[in-house]
């Protein structure tokens, strides 16, 4: 690990001095020091953001808001959490393990970077980690990578579960910067890799992300969260799906569908979820609307399944979104 600078903050404001000078923001670390072990990420100067007062979370109004600091662990265990969304704790659970929960903020998970195992192999070509240098995962190990969303310069999936969640659930994000402050829905924080895979989301220089605010619906309770994965505990998900459902009459009236393990970003499916408007929420349709899913799909040498495993996914948590009832 290379040296570097540490320099503890108390208010926001200073935060976003500090970052504007070109420091780089550190939460539980869990990401950024195991990076900078291996020297994939070579910041000079952190600025530990531990100590501000973000890591509240509350209900205002309908919404449930999460501050960008609060603990994994803390926010699957909160029981307005557990109460109003259960699919983000669920999502949070089947994450990490108990002792990176304790340590891991959300605004850290949100930034997360790729699994791909080539990102961290300095003699390997990796776009992501050296820009133009190639991608070695192409033609290469990529069982695990995604099938949607990728470019001839990247094809990593995009590592979170809750982003999954909350890119369903239409969460928006609160960030501010040396320009201000502003809100945009979290699923425009990630970009897509087309040429410029190193460049990964939409914050400005200096900006900090202070809460994600989760609106609340009549499908939230009905909603799941199912991963498929390689281990039961402690592993990416291979594929991943949160989905939930208003159902009434019969029929359902609302759908939010996102999928995970398959996108190079999290990845929501409105298409599937308009074709299921309407129709009584069994088996059949779930399947019919599934294989909307794979529209655009590219799959890579090794993860042809990928095709078969997504919509059997997606038509499992549906189903299960009727146990959650
Ligand atoms: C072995 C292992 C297994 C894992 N398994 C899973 C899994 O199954 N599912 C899953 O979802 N995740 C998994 N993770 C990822 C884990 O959830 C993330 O490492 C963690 O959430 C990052 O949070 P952090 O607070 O430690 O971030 P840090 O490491 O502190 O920061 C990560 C990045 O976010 C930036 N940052 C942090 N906070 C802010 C902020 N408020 N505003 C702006 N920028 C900010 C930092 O500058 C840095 O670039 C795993 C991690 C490990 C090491
Ligand atoms: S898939 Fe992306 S992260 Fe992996 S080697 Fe290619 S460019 Fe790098």
């Amino acid at each position: 690990m290379l040296p570097f600078t540490l320099e503890k903050v108390t208010s926001v404001q200073a935060a976003i001095a500090a970052a504007s000078s070109g420091r780089r923001f550190i939460a539980g670390g869990t990401t950024l020091i195991d990076l900078m072990r291996e020297e994939v990420e070579q910041p000079a100067h952190l600025v530990d953001i531990n100590m501000l007062p973000l890591s509240e979370i509350r209900i205002e109004g309908s919404d449930l808001v999460i501050g960008a600091l609060a603990r994994m662990a803390d926010v699957a265990a909160h029981p307005d959490v557990q109460r109003l969304h259960p699919l983000i704790a669920e999502s949070l659970i089947e994450g990490a393990s108990p002792q990176l929960r304790n340590m891991a903020s959300i605004g850290g998970n949100l930034l997360q970077r790729v699994r791909c195992p080539y990102f961290r192999m300095h003699d390997a070509p990796c776009n992501k980690r050296t820009p133009n240098s190639g991608c070695a995962a192409i033609d290469g190990l990529n069982a695990g990578h995604a099938i949607l969303g990728t470019s001839n310069h990247c094809v990593a999936t995009h590592p979170s579960d809750v982003a999954v969640v909350l890119v369903a659930l239409d969460a928006t994000m609160q960030v501010r910067g040396p320009r201000g402050e502003r809100s945009f829905p979290v699923e425009e924080l990630f970009r897509l890799p087309g040429d410029t895979p190193h460049l990964e989301h939409t914050l400005l220089p200096g900006e900090l992300i202070l809460a994600v605010r989760v609106p609340g619906g009549p499908y939230s309770r009905r909603a799941r969260y199912l991963k498929v994965r390689d281990r039961a505990s402690y592993e990416f998900a291979l594929v991943s799906a949160a989905a939930a459902l208003d159902v009434g009459d019969g029929v359902i009236r609302q759908a939010r569908l996102a999928v995970g393990g398959v996108g190079t970003r999290p990845w929501r499916l409105r298409t599937v979820e308009k074709a299921m408007i309407g129709r009584a929420p069994d088996r059949k349709i779930f399947e019919t609307a599934a294989r909307l899913a794979l529209e655009g799909a590219r799959p890579l040498s090794d993860n042809h399944y990928k095709l078969e495993l997504l919509p059997r996914t997606i038509v499992r948590a549906l189903e299960m979104t009727g146990e959650a009832a």
